[in-house]
């Protein structure tokens, strides 16, 4: 494994996002959502930055990618949301790569009748957006690398390192997961 952030300059990324992010809601109440299971590790070190009045919730997103590169089906589990009538909103994931994910996420979320939405992500990949939109808060650019740690995934490994690492190829096998 090769690390591309330290534990050092993760922190520091988070907290200068943290720090837009309470420039623009200033003491304005926020419901922050954290999508599933990625993000969860920047959801808990994001909310003990940010001190407006806050709600913190999580939302489920899988996507199913069979063995062709066709994407699949992504999966919504919004069960446990609050009422988001009304709400400033800000999602948070833990990486933009085509950005499907946090896009329909989105529609969805936005269907609730927030009285706005943003977005929030630690790393962004560089070269492979396919959507004309963009996160509203991004830490990181990364090269096109597939990276693990601080709550990102191998085959359900690796959440819990404290910085980010690419997987050499030769490290990965057939299919990617979430
Ligand atoms: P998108 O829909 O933007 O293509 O993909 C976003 C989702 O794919 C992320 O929430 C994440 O779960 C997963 N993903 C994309 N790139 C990586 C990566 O390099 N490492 C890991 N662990 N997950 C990734
Ligand atoms: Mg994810």
């Amino acid at each position: 494994m090769k690390i591309l952030l330290t534990e050092a300059e993760v922190r520091d990324g988070v907290r200068r996002m943290a720090e837009d992010i309470g420039r623009f809601y200033g003491d304005k109440p926020l419901t922050i959502v954290g999508v599933l299971t990625g993000s969860v590790v920047l959801l808990a070190d994001i909310i003990r930055l940010l001190d407006m009045p806050l709600r913190v919730s999580v939302v489920q997103a899988k996507s199913y990618r069979g063995a062709t590169t066709v994407r699949g089906e992504l999966l919504i589990n919004a069960d446990l949301l609050p009422d988001l009538t009304g709400c400033d909103v800000l999602l948070v994931d833990d990486i933009f790569d085509t950005g499907h994910t946090l896009f329909e996420l989105l529609g969805k979320m936005q269907g609730l009748g927030p009285k706005s939405i943003r977005s929030a992500v630690l790393l962004r990949k560089r070269g492979r957006q396919e959507m004309t939109r963009e996160p509203d808060y991004c830490a990181f650019e990364i090269p096109d690398e597939f990276v693990v740690g601080y709550g990102l995934d191998y085959n359900d490994h690796y959440r819990n390192l404290p910085y980010i690492a690419a997987l050499e190829p030769h490290e990965i096998a057939a299919g990617k997961s979430s």
